[in-house]
């Protein structure tokens, strides 16, 4: 496989580099140190060793205890394996809220459960996309199982008061789950200050390979495993370890809490610089989410009367990798659920462009991408009839006359 050369790689919500520092720690998993934790030789109680001291890693990044951690294959399976077990601990109640935002491992796994017969409510959210208290308020009740919503949005960067829902789902005797898929690694979380009983986590979110993620599960909450079969992981999640991803995982999580303060503030600095440079440079152009409280990486920004794909294939061509907010659904760009749910009108969500920072990028990487968009976005402006219908009267003349 080629690769494709100098990359300025700005889609990290989607996924990040595997850090350097994870690669070496990995190394010796994948080559002599093979033997299987479960064994009774020495050889694999040395690989044992290693999970279990990468498990006290990703516990130390969450202020949580070895024992309160499950490893994973991924954030999907997280999520799953929460609200499944919620749903079991907590019968008969038969209902569930999750916020309209959620991913859609969670929001699916609620369009799944309601076509079994579970009560599944879905809390609004506002136009800046801040999730509506009132509503959690007025709709948990002794019949929900549990409340699971999202500690920060993957689209829109949003952070939101988990500690305060969670405070809500408890008051009716409801679990409360939070996704923290977008979370960990980007700013502190602290489980020994917080009530939350289960929150999910995701390796390659966080500079550690794919294929491994994370449930914590709080001391003293039931838990049925989502995975049935051999003994490990304490009998919470069956199947051999992955285990040079968990070791690498390890080491993501050590690194991330060395420098979280350091790399959040970094990363935000580099975020507003483009933001600002786009905002200056760019006419009718706007972004989305809660500017008070949002992830310091992530930047949704809307380029109204333009496609963002067709942004992102021309940044493409300059090695510049974004994402876009709409998803190809039946052959046709929808916006998001996430952009319609906050109510983006439709000439600007299809506009929309993510950019989602790391460690990795630069100054000059903001700055080159601050250069080369606007001229990409006057183009395509240029031939399209939405922006032309707008600002060229002599096209809405001729359009507008037209039989
Ligand atoms: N939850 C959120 C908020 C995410 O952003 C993602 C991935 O983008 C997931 C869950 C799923 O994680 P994974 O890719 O590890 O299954």
């Amino acid at each position: 496989m080629k690769s494709i050369g100098k990359v300025i790689y700005c889609d990290n919500n989607a996924t990040t580099q595997v850090a350097p520092e994870v690669f070496e720690a990995m190394k010796p998993f994948l080559t002599d140190l093979y033997g299987n934790p479960s064994s009774i030789h020495h050889f694999g109680g040395q690989v044992q060793r290693e999970i279990d001291r990468a498990r006290a890693s990703v516990a130390g990044l969450l202020g949580a205890s070895d024992t309160e951690i499950i490893f994973t294959s991924c954030g999907t399976e997280s999520d799953n394996a929460a609200i499944f077990s919620a749903l079991r601990v907590m019968e008969p109640r038969k209902k569930l809220l999750i916020s309209k935002v959620e991913h859609p491992a969670v929001l699916n796994v609620g369009k799944e459960l309601s076509r079994r017969g579970y009560e599944v409510v879905e809390i609004p959210v506002d136009g800046l996309g801040r999730i509506d208290m009132d509503f959690i308020a007025k709709n948990v009740d002794s019949n929900t199982a549990l409340v699971s919503a999202m500690w920060a949005n993957n689209e829109i960067g949003n952070i939101y008061p988990v500690e305060e829902i969670c405070r809500i789902a408890h008051s009716r005797g409801a679990l409360f789950h939070t996704d923290a898929v977008q979370v960990a690694g980007k700013i502190p979380i602290d489980l020994s200050k917080m009530p939350v009983d289960m929150l999910s986590m995701s390796g390659h979110k966080l500079h550690a390979p794919k294929g491994v993620g994370a449930l914590y599960v709080r001391r003293g909450v039931r838990f049925k495993p989502f995975i049935i079969g051999g003994h490990q992981e304490r009998g919470r999640r069956a199947g051999t370890e992955n285990v040079a991803s968990i070791v690498g995982f390890g080491r993501a999580c050590e690194l991330a809490a060395e420098k979280i303060g350091e790399e959040r503030d970094k990363v935000a600095r580099l975020r507003d610089r483009l933001e600002r440079k786009l905002l200056a440079s760019v006419e009718c152009t706007r972004v989305n989410g809660d500017i008070s409280s949002r992830l310091p990486n992530t930047s949704n920004i809307s380029f109204e009367f333009v496609e963002g794909e067709a942004i992102l294939l021309m940044l493409n061509q300059m090695g510049i990798c974004a994402s876009s907010g709409s998803a190809c659904t039946s052959g046709s760009l929808e916006p998001s659920h996430v952009l319609r749910a906050i109510g983006v009108p439709y000439t600007a969500a299809h506009g929309s462009l993510r950019f989602s920072l790391s460690r990795y990028n630069s100054e000059e990487e903001m700055d080159f991408i601050a250069e080369k968009l606007p001229p990409i976005i006057k183009m395509l402006r240029e031939i399209s009839p939405y922006w032309r219908k707008k600002h060229d009267p002599i096209f809405r003349i001729r359009t507008c006359t037209a039989p």
